[in-house]
């Protein structure tokens, strides 16, 4: 090679580059997402198999799958049904008993065996008498130099595409490795710390070089080299990302100038004095931090967490209050029309008597300044410009200004993507941010999306709330259920019936909860019933909120659209029906709209689901009010994009690492990066 071609690494060399890849076989490797040598180093073995030992077909089994090894000794087509249907099988014999294997539908399967060829087949029994297997996995053993590549050792199993073979994919795999594994080199950080590392994090007893990793991943030599090979490469990943999140906030730090918004006082004193209730330990310790980081020499940027009702709206308020002091405006963001609006109301009632202007910027509603109450009142000798414009993502719209913006506050963060979070605050010449969840984030997953934040929590609840008791019912029950909810009702409480999917399913969706609707004021009568849905217009979903504020309405049947936010003390029961169709997070959040005043609260989880999964799913809610533990349960059963939910972007991809379990490996990937600086 000459010096030139060198610098640039041959990993980054198309795969049609390769010997034996021409075009068509470079079309189905991109859809793999493989287009370069790299790229084909890593493709992850979905399974390994191990050819050095087989089971024989007399003891294979209906429980588990196995791999055998036979000749075909019969093989046939047979057509049926006017041949729109068909099965091809061929037999297997390895000397201890004949295996049927049966491909239904796929006729072409034919062309793949010839009678005399040895096969691999892996799979388990669906019949016993005679041994069937339907559509196993095989693969033809052939002969020539290249067999030992297939067979003899432990052969991983690739993720395939339509026209890719297995034993194909494998030869390239192996060859390309031989001639490429040189060239894997160690990432910056030096293999001796990381070697380190993993081995606290693993105590393994030994750390493979990246290229020495990736070798086993493909041809282990035994198959527990195959996790920590898996580790290995994770942690390569895990550390590229944290490089990643460390650069940015580099780079912002080293752009940006704080703009003084400490405060000094004159607004939060009375504010408290006024409030009502005296913040706890956690929002007083939270908002020490918080008063720190902005008088620092760099805009803040944290992530408030708090379980639901662990009071973070005074908290937010307090925080715009700082700023404001200092005659900053500020801007607060939520997901919906009805939290905004719950949070205007809140605010004005908080701000007005301390001369704070408060705005509202909705898709429906929008407070101009003359049509609002004029609120320059005189206050401490001073007039106080600095407004505080409360909104949903209709603050984001390009012809809204805001000029002088000292500080970002963002309520129920999971429920915007950072493109939003990012666009918001660039209405600012860097204003600080301060984004709050109740959504608890797993430690992954904060430290991998939220790396470049600081992180504030509120891990205590205002004391004197009421227990929140838990239950999980099958449909059948609700006759019962809605006697108990009448009781409730009689008693002076109030509920909410939240009801799936309405958002989604379109005009089906709405037809069935108006009918639900309908069913529900003849049932409750003559307890007045409220629909909130996501199609009404803003005025008219103000209307019902408010009126269920007032204690008018005394049940709000609605969709998951109450999921985030609202705050109606009073209300006590929460009845969710078709629960299995929510994820554990989103019912968390459900969950969290009662037990917020001194009485007993109830929750009952609607649900005929016969699928373990969903009964272990919701066990969990009953088990727990823990926000972090059911959202690291979450995360395990449906991963870290469910979790999160579509709106949220920007998770990144990783081939070898996994966000459920490998909070160790994140934690060093992110020391060792802050320790290279
Ligand atoms: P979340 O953290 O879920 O946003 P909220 O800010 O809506 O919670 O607070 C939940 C309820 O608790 C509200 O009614 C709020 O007024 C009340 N609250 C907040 N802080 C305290 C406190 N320190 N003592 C008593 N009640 C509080
Ligand atoms: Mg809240």
């Amino acid at each position: 090679m000459s010096p030139l071609e060198t610098k640039i690494s041959p990993l980054k060399m198309p795969v049609s580059s390769l010997w034996g890849v021409g075009a068509e076989r470079a079309v189905q490797l991109a859809r793999l997402d493989i287009r370069t040598v790299g790229d084909l180093l890593l493709h992850r073995p979905r399974r390994y198999e191990d050819r050095r030992h087989f089971r024989k077909i007399a003891e294979l089994t209906k429980d588990e799958p196995a791999t055998a090894r036979g000749t075909i000794v019969a093989s046939g087509l047979r057509h049926f049904r006017g041949g729109s249907k068909s099965v091809f099988e061929i037999i297997l014999d390895d000397g201890s008993a004949r295996l049927h294997c049966r491909w239904w539908n796929l006729p072409f399967m034919e062309k793949y065996f010839a009678m005399g060829d040895e096969v691999f087949v892996y799979g388990k029994l669906s019949e016993t008498k005679p041994r069937v297997m339907t559509h196993p996995e095989t693969e033809v053993i052939e002969g020539g130099e290249e067999s030992f590549i297939h067979i003899n050792r432990i052969a991983p199993v690739y993720p395939l595409t339509e026209g890719l073979p297995q034993r194909w994919l494998r030869g390239l795999i192996w060859r390309t490795l031989e001639k490429f594994e040189q060239h894997i080199v160690e990432p910056n950080i030096r293999a001796s710390q990381i070697a380190g590392k993993v081995g606290q994090a693993s105590s393994l007893p030994f750390f493979p070089t990246r290229a020495n990793a990736v070798h086993m991943t493909h041809f282990p030599e035994e198959l527990a080299d195959v996790e920590i090979a898996r580790r290995r490469l994770a942690l390569d990943e895990f550390v590229e990302l944290q490089r990643q999140i460390q650069q940015r906030r580099k780079t912002f730090e080293s752009r940006a100038q704080a703009l003084p918004c400490g405060g000094d006082n004159h607004l939060i004193k009375p504010f408290l004095a006024r409030l009502g209730f005296k913040l706890t330990g956690a929002q007083t310790q939270v908002l020490r931090e918080i008063r720190a980081d902005l008088g620092g020499a760099h805009p803040i940027r944290r992530l408030l967490q708090g379980d639901v009702g662990s009071g973070k709206t005074a908290v937010a308020a307090c925080t715009a209050l700082m700023a404001l002091e200092s005659g900053f405006n500020v801007a607060l963001m939520a997901p919906t029309e009805i939290l905004a609006e719950q949070h205007f109301q809140n605010f004005s009632k908080w701000f007005e008597p301390l001369g704070v202007k408060v705005e509202m910027q909705t898709g429906s509603r929008k407070t101009s300044s003359i049509e609002h109450r004029t609120l320059n009142v005189e206050q401490g000798g001073g007039i106080h410009h600095a407004s505080l414009f409360i909104g949903t993502h209709a603050l984001l719209t390009s012809g809204f200004e805001l000029p002088n913006l000292g500080l970002v506050i963002i309520d129920e963060q999971h429920k915007f993507g950072v493109a939003q979070r990012e666009q918001l605050v660039r209405k600012g010449r860097y204003p600080h941010l301060l984004v709050m969840t109740a959504t608890p984030i797993p430690r992954t997953l904060g430290l991998t999306l939220y790396g470049d934040l600081d992180v504030s929590v509120i891990d205590e609840l205002p004391g004197g709330r009421g227990r929140i008791k838990t239950f999980i019912r099958a449909a059948d029950k609700l006759p019962k259920v809605w006697e108990f909810i009448r009781e409730k009702l009689a008693a002076g409480r109030q509920a909410y019936v939240v009801y799936p999917r309405v958002e989604e399913s379109g005009e089906k969706g709405l037809k069935a909860v108006t009918k639900e609707f309908e069913n529900l004021k003849t049932l409750l009568a003559p307890y007045l019933v409220g629909l909130l849905h996501g199609r009404l217009k803003g005025r008219e979903k103000e209307e019902v909120m408010a009126a269920f504020r007032a204690n008018a309405v005394k049940v709000l049947l609605a969709t998951s659209l109450i999921e985030v936010g609202v705050d109606v003390p009073n209300a006590t029961v929460m009845l969710v029906e078709n629960a299995e169709a929510f994820g554990l997070a989103q019912l968390h959040q459900l969950r969290g709209r009662i037990g917020r005043g001194a009485h007993e609260s109830y929750c009952i989880l609607i649900s005929d689901a016969k699928t373990a999964g969903a009964s272990e799913r919701l066990k969990v809610l009953a088990e727990t009010t823990d926000g972090f533990r059911i959202a690291e349960a979450d995360l395990k059963l449906r991963g870290p994009g469910e979790l999160l939910g579509r709106e949220q972007s920007g998770l990144p991809k990783f081939r070898f690492g996994n966000l459920a379990d490998d909070l160790d490996l994140i934690r060093q990937a992110r020391e060792l990066v802050v320790k290279a600086g």
